[in-house]
């Protein structure tokens, strides 16, 4: 097992780290892994492409073999662009990138930092209204010709960071949640869920309540200002698309969002185009990750 662990450790670091699911699994480092284990060819890397294969098979001892192409061709490598004008705020593809290379918050248009993106796809699938184009920025350029080392470094770095802190934020949710069922049992005619959140969090219960209402207040806010710019891009003629052919599998994240929103109380517009309850900064996602649809 140790062998196994150090060789997935060599595997990794000779993967491009784009994070993009297409070798078949959930991110580089488990496919690192399955490789190491033999439970995975070493040629399912698309980004790697053939310089990648190349580079296994030299530190696996094994041959040269075509890139699979079940995983994907090897191409130039895109940038994700997001029509802001479009964009309805969903905060979906925020939550699906793997590296936190998008910012927004719900119901503002939202926006790639091009320096960050590994063109891994994975934003595309859940937007709603088809508002993310994928454009090839490295001319002829493919695999490992169009993309760096360092890049790869950063990427790892920022997905391992994304990763950590969904690991904490899941890990917060659970301790108010059992310190809320803790205070109940233990007084059950007195709690409320913001006194239990307040005792797990060593604060008077009408500080919490304050802050929640100042949140729903800058909330509210933001949607005002949302509905405004839509009625205006509506009157220009411009505004989202393909929004009735929204996937089930989207239309159902949708709706738990919507849902987490009335839960908060906080007023909106198109029900099914509000698929977030908080502001969600960048390095701060959701608490759910939507799946590719
Ligand atoms: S870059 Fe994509 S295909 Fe290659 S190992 Fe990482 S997740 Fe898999
Ligand atoms: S912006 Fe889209 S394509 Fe770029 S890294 Fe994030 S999810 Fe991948
Ligand atoms: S997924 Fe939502 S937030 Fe992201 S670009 Fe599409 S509409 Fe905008």
């Amino acid at each position: 097992m140790i062998d196994s662990i150090a060789l997935a450790d060599r595997i990794e670091d000779l993967l491009p780290q784009t994070q993009c699911t297409k070798c078949g699994y959930p991110a580089c480092r488990p496919y690192a892994e399955a490789v190491a284990l033999g439970t995975a060819n070493y040629n399912q890397c698309p980004p790697g492409g053939a310089e990648g294969v190349a580079r296994l098979a030299t530190l696996l001892g094994k041959p040269v073999i075509p890139l699979n192409p079940a995983n994907g061709p090897e191409r130039p490598r895109p940038l994700a662009v997001i029509d802001e004008n479009l964009c309805i705020g969903c905060t979906l593809c925020m939550q699906a990138c793997p590296v936190d290379a998008i910012i927004g918050a719900p119901k503002q248009m939202h926006t790639v930092i091009a320096a960050l993106c590994t063109g891994c796809d994975l934003c595309v699938p859940p937007c709603p209204v088809d508002c993310i184009a994928m454009e090839p920025v490295t001319g002829e350029a493919t695999g490992w010709d169009a993309w760096t080392q360092e890049q790869a470094d950063a990427a790892r770095v920022r997905h391992d960071r994304r990763a950590a802190r969904l690991t904490r934020e899941r890990e917060a949710a659970e301790a108010r949640a059992a310190a809320r069922r803790a205070v109940g049992s233990a007084n059950p005619h007195a709690p409320s869920a913001s006194t239990a959140d307040s005792a797990a969090q060593g604060s008077p219960a009408s500080s919490v309540d304050d802050a929640e209402a100042k949140k729903r207040a800058i909330i509210q806010a933001a949607l005002e200002r949302a509905r405004k710019k839509k009625e205006e891009m509506a009157a220009k003629g411009a505004g989202p698309q393909n929004v009735e052919h929204v996937s089930a599998d989207v239309q159902a994240q949708i709706d738990a969002a919507e849902a987490r929103r009335r839960r908060l109380g906080i007023e909106g517009e198109d029900a099914s185009q509000a698929p977030s309850a908080a502001p969600l900064a960048p390095g701060s996602s959701g608490d759910e990750s939507p799946s590719k649809s």
